[in-house]
């Protein structure tokens, strides 16, 4: 399949008509499926309400039948048309958080294609907040299911070039509106039952959202293997690039005697530092997530971090660990699962 690559400003007007998203809205309408900027990662977009359309993303992207996809609308007359209710904490989190990286998961969902919401009687939604997402969205007139527009465990893509390099030939197009801007999923928020809970961290913290609608739980199992989570997505492996990588627990210096060890062991090793630290190791490549002290710039620079040691030949990678405190929850969960869960303890 030829896909087309459609470059647009990532600064446009939304309310405005531009012929490239004109073009890739038309694709769409036509039950196509198209790549995008969101304000969180690159999505992947098709008719929510046609199941031949969802078919495409799942196919593109060799995503499990059973992990549900987020709808993305522009309006709030859309959300109506696609859940049963909309709980009053639902509604105080859409006029807080929305347009943004919150995703909320609703009761209903029987009037989107069937295979979005993997058979579950919930229908997650989200507003992006990113000029050309919400473009698209209007110029399409369709709620558009849109997961990550990677193939599916590697990371998420941040750049229109990560897309091209997962996805050229499998779909119809992608509209190149420059890099994203959280670089972290959405967060997933549960607001189907009484209490309204963490499926997913993400963008939004925990802090962020208990402002708005008091005590927020978070699901099991996000901190418990054992337990099945609610978010089906949850369970798969992700982010992970080719080489295996290891969590470090510890000191520079005791992450440096790791390495030294199994390169002296032969093996090429690459290290995920910070600014802060780069400059103390030795490795075969050492590549700079962001600053310490700034944990938006870790997550902003993660996914493309992770592409990046790909592109290198290391056998194993080791990185530093970061601070479980807002942003960082999101950012410990994605490298947690890049690792597969391999930490070592200093
Ligand atoms: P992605 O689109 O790849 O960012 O992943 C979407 C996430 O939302 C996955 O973890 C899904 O399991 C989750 N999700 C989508 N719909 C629902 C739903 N109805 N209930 C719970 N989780 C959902
Ligand atoms: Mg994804």
């Amino acid at each position: 399949m030829h896909t087309n690559v459609w470059y647009v400003d990532g600064n446009v007007d939304s309310e405005k008509s531009y012929p490239q998203i004109v073009e890739a809205a038309e694709c769409l309408k036509q039950n196509e499926v198209v790549a995008f900027p969101t304000e969180t990662v690159y999505g992947l977009g098709g008719n929510a309400l046609s199941e031949e359309a969802v078919a495409k993303i799942f196919q593109a992207k060799g995503r499990p039948a059973d992990n549900p996809l987020i709808v993305h609308v522009a309006s709030r007359p859309h959300v109506e048309k696609l859940v049963t209710s909309i709980p009053k904490q639902a509604d105080d989190l859409m006029n807080a958080f929305w347009p943004g990286p919150l995703t909320i998961v609703l009761p209903g969902g029987q009037s989107v294609a069937r295979n979005v919401t993997a058979g579950l009687d919930t229908v997650a939604i989200r507003m992006p907040n990113h000029p050309v997402a919400l473009a698209i969205l209007k110029a399409a007139n369709l709620p558009l299911a849109a997961p990550s527009a990677n193939l599916s465990g590697k990371p998420s893509p941040t750049s229109a070039d990560h897309v091209i390099h997962d996805l050229s030939g499998r779909i119809a197009g992608i509209v190149d509106g420059g890099s994203t801007g959280v670089g972290l999923e959405s967060t997933v928020v549960d607001c189907s039952g009484d209490v309204v809970t963490i499926l997913r961290p993400g963008g939004v913290t925990k802090e962020q959202l208990e402002e708005v609608v008091g005590e927020v739980a978070v699901d099991a199992a996000l901190s418990d293997e054992g337990q099945k989570p609610k978010s089906p997505g949850v369970k798969y492996k992700h982010y992970a690039p080719t080489a295996p990588v290891t969590l470090v627990d510890g000191s520079e210096k005791y992450l440096q005697t790791i390495v030294d060890k199994r390169r002296a062991e032969g093996m090429k090793i690459g290290i995920l530092a910070t600014e802060e630290s780069k400059s103390f190791y030795q490795a075969d490549i050492i590549i700079p997530c962001g600053s310490r002290d700034d944990l938006i710039s870790v997550a902003n620079r993660l996914y493309d971090v992770l592409r990046q040691f790909d592109e290198s030949d290391v056998d194993e990678i080791y990185s530093e660990i970061f601070t479980h405190e807002g942003v960082g929850v999101a950012v410990m969960n994605r490298l947690s699962k890049a690792a597969n869960n391999r930490v070592i303890n200093e």
